[in-house]
């Protein structure tokens, strides 16, 4: 296993400092390791999944090569070539689990925005205290999008978000997380081959979702009562201004359905597994209330906004890969982990087997089968 940082580079060098995660600790669980302490509805800081990741990597006797990069695979003879700063190793099969979020995903016209307004991505951003004082502009309204807008209103900010496509959820529905849902009702257990539209559900972006001792719930209602302005999705700059979408309301009213079928989903399955005497009534939400009136476009150079924090969602890097099966959007191509080149495999992969392929507790499944996979391609060879 090479690793070009240390064990759980991305928690440790990629994320921000207030993050939590956002699945509860009892979700938290590897191959043989799961969460036993004292708060297993809590959220893990990143130091205690970092922790974890740890633990496990020891547990597992995993043989880690930590500082190692790679920095090219390719296909020579029956196998492949794989190169790294550490030298070249040759092997029959290469397993990808270079992660789904290398990069941050920025829109090209970033580079229109005038210099006097600082820009951040979620890699760089750590805390509110390291922005110019100021107007925040926060372009993206997932999880990621409505954390850091919250965070940087409390900080004494004004913030204005741009909203684009997303996903609500409450944190908790009838008496229990909103997670647990999804994965006693088996919504998370959906195989990749059951998805209607898989491409779609590949780009889904995360639900909007915090993780706090106090397990609230933030959506754009909470971050409209906090005083944050929402505008619509930020389409293009041109001449110094940012222009937004209208249609906030249709949106919003997607958004809305779409929580209110997947809790529909919910209740029919608690009531058809006999589950309803342990939870609480169904509950509907309030609907995402959109302002009288939505601003369209933004000066950026009128000193209003002091900093964008772009929180437009992040793509993994392929750029060491000289495998031709990346496709013209950088995603790998693969069926179900299996990618497009004998002996090679990916794992970590938004839904690259079942709806929770990118989370903690969805690898182990999806590991067990592509591994299963890959022996059986060994074993072929071996034997031809
Ligand atoms: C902001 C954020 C919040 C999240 N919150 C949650 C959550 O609450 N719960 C949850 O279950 N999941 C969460 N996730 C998803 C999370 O990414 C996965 O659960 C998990 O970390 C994926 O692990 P991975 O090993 O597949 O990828 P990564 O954690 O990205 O690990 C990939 C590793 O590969 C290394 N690498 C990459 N390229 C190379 C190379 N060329 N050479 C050598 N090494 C390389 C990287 O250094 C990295 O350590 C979150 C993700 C993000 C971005």
């Amino acid at each position: 296993m090479l690793e070009r940082g240390e064990v759980a580079n991305s928690w440790r060098r990629e994320r921000w400092d207030s993050l939590r995660l956002l699945t509860p600790n009892w979700q938290s669980r590897l191959p043989g390791l799961r969460y036993e302490g004292p708060d297993p509805d809590g959220y893990m800081t990143m130091g205690e999944v970092t922790e974890f990741i740890e633990r496990f990597a020891a547990d597992s006797r995993a043989p880690v090569r930590t500082g190692v990069n790679v920095t090219s695979v390719r296909r020579a003879d029956a196998g492949y070539v794989v190169t790294t700063n550490g030298g070249e190793i040759r092997c029959r099969a290469v397993v990808i689990a270079s992660g789904a979020c290398n990069q941050p995903s920025v829109p090209p016209f970033a580079t229109a925005v005038p210099e006097s307004v600082e820009q951040l991505t979620t890699f760089d951003y750590r805390d509110p205290a390291k922005l110019p004082d100021g107007g925040v502009l926060v372009v993206g309204a997932s999880a990621t999008g409505v954390q850091l807008a919250a965070e940087l209103q409390r900080s004494g900010r004004s913030v204005t978000l741009a909203v684009g496509e997303h996903v609500r959820l409450p944190r908790t529905y009838r008496g229990r997380d909103v997670l647990w849902w999804m994965d006693a009702s088996g919504v998370w257990d959906q195989r990749y081959d059951e998805v209607e539209d898989l491409t779609r559900a590949r780009r889904l972006p995360s639900p909007q979702l915090v993780g706090t001792p106090e397990r609230t719930t933030l959506n754009l209602n909470t971050l409209t009562s906090m005083g944050v302005e929402l505008l619509g999705r930020w389409a293009a700059v041109r001449d110094g201004r940012a222009l937004f979408s209208g249609g906030l309301r249709n949106m919003f009213s997607l958004a809305d359905l779409k929580m209110r079928r997947l809790l529909d989903t919910f209740d029919e399955w608690a009531q058809a597994n006999g589950r309803d005497g342990e939870v609480g009534s169904p509950e509907r939400f309030e609907p995402t209330r959109a302002p009288s009136s939505t601003r369209l476009q933004l000066e950026l150079g009128s000193g209003e906004i002091r900093a964008i924090v772009w929180a437009t969602g992040f793509r993994p890097d392929y750029g060491w890969l000289d495998v031709p099966v990346v496709d013209a959007k950088g995603q790998l191509r693969h069926e179900g982990g299996v990618v497009d080149s004998p002996g090679l495999y990916a794992l970590g992969l938004p839904v690259l087997r079942r709806r929770k392929s990118t989370f903690i507790c969805g690898i182990e499944d999806d590991a067990r089968e592509v591994i299963d996979h890959l022996t059986r391609y060994l074993a072929m060879r071996r034997s031809s």
